[in-house]
């Protein structure tokens, strides 16, 4: 993807504070954090959204996104930490390469990751769930 600013990032055409790299993943701190140590987990391929990365890729992220967490924790030492992603426009997503952001959180440092509950009407539960375990994934192929 030629004009992916993540794509260049992972091929070392644009800089980055890159703090962990192995065969699929990169991390670097985000440009504009939520809080100091805020960190995107990359894969190196270009894929838009979280589904759309292929299994052996997201098995091998899922354990650099585990061990970056764990070295942001730690090594800021934080009291806590968020791991969120936003897939697709609707959800946030301004970067068109799948990335996890993880935050390092400090008690009461005023960040405020939340959103108005909502309540299920009769029976709405139920056909939400149908309609969730019955869809048909890739994955599902294994
Ligand atoms: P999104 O809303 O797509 O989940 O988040 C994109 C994130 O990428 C933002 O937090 C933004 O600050 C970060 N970002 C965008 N461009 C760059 C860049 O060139 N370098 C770095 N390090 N972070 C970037
Ligand atoms: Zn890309």
């Amino acid at each position: 993807m030629d004009d992916c600013i993540f794509c260049k990032i992972a091929a070392g055409k644009v800089p980055c504070n890159k703090v962990y790299e192995d065969k699929y993943t990169i991390a670097f701190l985000d440009i504009n954090p939520a809080a100091k140590g805020h960190t995107l987990v990359i894969p190196k391929e270009h894929y838009e959204t979280m589904t759309d990365i292929a299994p052996a890729v997201m098995q091998s992220l899922s354990l650099s996104l585990q061990k970056v967490a764990k070295k942001v924790h730690d090594g800021l030492l934080a009291d806590g930490y968020n791991v969120y992603i936003n897939n697709k426009p609707a959800a946030g997503q301004v970067v068109m390469h799948a990335h996890f952001h993880i935050v390092p959180r400090k008690h009461d440092d005023g960040i405020r990751i939340q959103w108005p509950q909502k309540r299920y009407g009769p029976g709405e539960m139920e056909d939400i769930k149908s309609k969730v375990s019955g869809a048909v994934t890739g994955n599902d192929r294994g």
